[in-house]
């Protein structure tokens, strides 16, 4: 699905450089290169204030322990999504509240949000999924109704641009009081590790939030509240250091390949290939297809064979996952469930060429046209 080896190789000489580097300096823990990191990212995003942290699924635990949130307090956020957003959530003993999601963008449905409000929900949570942003203008004006916090999980699309009615352009990320993003290496900004960063344009959040991902504490050994303890090394800081100088230039390699696809795929009946709002630039973290009238079971098979990967994001949503039981009340979403038995995502990263693609294309189709 990935092929983060041939990536690595073109930047080789540069980070293999910049790990020797930490490894002579000794300063393994937050060293030079997370500041540097941590300045940079913040430039890029265009946020006040980056907190960098160990992993994507501790920033958003970092973000919803800073809004402190009582237990039971309800937390929207969308069942088709990667597992991190909602277990999160369960685990500060909050309640996922799961919506349903628009079948064009995968992402927040707008209707579906409003009618899950109830007085005690605290915050929303919009996924930006596969790399296409959720109607964030939209999300942001109901939070502002309701006085409802908005944390963004920015994991899958940084990068994207986000364009307003009145033409303002924001990065994902830095829309909602909170975003959180994840440098697992599969990422569009991967370290060759774990990592993860939260944004904010919030002072007291960021200083609160700085204070729970290093226990608790701004001078040290004086806790003043109870906090985690999350940190990005500076091995993989500095590996990102690098990797951000090349985000753009990724993006747009990402963005060439699903050019690719969509010109084999856009005219089949069978096939519904990912959709872009107005509003939203795709950075395709997935490049994620909604098949009708075909066996996925064996397209993923005879693919398989070819020795093409494909992958299902993801096999079961949220609402219908065994950690979720306790929760009571089943909920049902339609949508959720239609998209889940029909999605199928295809090989999608920087280093694609154009004999791969052919290749992949050729045989979805030759199994769709059988
Ligand atoms: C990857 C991911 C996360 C969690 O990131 P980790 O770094 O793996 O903890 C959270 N949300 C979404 C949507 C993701 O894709």
């Amino acid at each position: 699905m990935v092929d983060t080896k041939n990536q690595y190789l073109k930047i080789k000489t540069e980070v293999d450089s910049a790990i020797h580097e930490v490894l002579d300096s000794a300063a393994y823990i937050n060293g030079k290169p997370v500041q540097d990191f941590t300045q940079s990212l913040n430039n890029y995003i265009g946020a006040k204030y980056t907190v960098t942290c160990a992993n994507g699924t501790d920033a958003l635990q970092i973000a919803m322990m800073a809004l402190d949130l009582q237990p039971g307090d309800e937390v929207i956020t969308p069942s088709f999504t990667y597992i991190a957003t909602t277990e999160v959530v369960a685990l500060l003993r909050l309640k996922p509240v799961f919506v349903e999601v628009d079948a064009q963008t995968f992402c927040m449905d707008i209707d579906a949000l409003k009618k899950a409000i109830t007085p005690k929900t605290k915050a929303i949570v919009p996924v930006h999924l596969y790399g296409h942003a959720a109607n964030m203008e939209a999300i942001m004006q109901v939070a502002a109704a309701h006085n409802l916090y908005v944390i963004e999980d920015n994991a899958q699309a940084i990068g994207a641009n986000y364009t307003f009615s009145d033409g303002t352009v924001k990065k994902t990320g830095n829309i909602g009081h909170i975003g959180c993003t994840s440098f697992y290496p599969s990422k569009n900004l991967g370290a060759y590790g774990d990592g993860g960063a939260i944004f904010t344009n919030d002072e007291a959040l960021a200083t609160k939030m700085k204070m729970i991902a290093n226990h608790g504490q701004q001078k040290r050994y004086y806790h003043e509240m109870v906090g985690c303890n999350s940190r990005l090394d500076s091995i993989q800081a500095a590996v990102l250091n690098i990797k951000l100088q090349h985000l753009d230039s990724y993006i747009l390699a990402r963005q060439s390949a699903a050019d690719f696809y969509n010109k084999a795929f856009a005219q089949h009946p069978a096939i519904t290939v990912p959709h872009v709002a107005d509003y939203s630039s795709h950075v395709y973290h997935q490049y994620t297809l909604i098949l009708s009238g075909v066996n996925r079971d064996a397209l993923s098979a005879y693919l398989a064979e070819k020795k093409i990967p494909s992958m299902i994001y993801y096999p079961v949503p949220g609402h219908k996952q065994a950690m979720f039981a306790s929760l009571g009340t089943p909920v049902h979403l339609a949508t959720t469930d239609w998209l889940t038995e029909r999605v199928i995502s295809l090989p999608m990263h920087t280093e694609l060429d154009a004999d791969q693609l052919s290749y992949i294309t050729e045989n979805v189709l030759a199994f769709i046209n059988q």
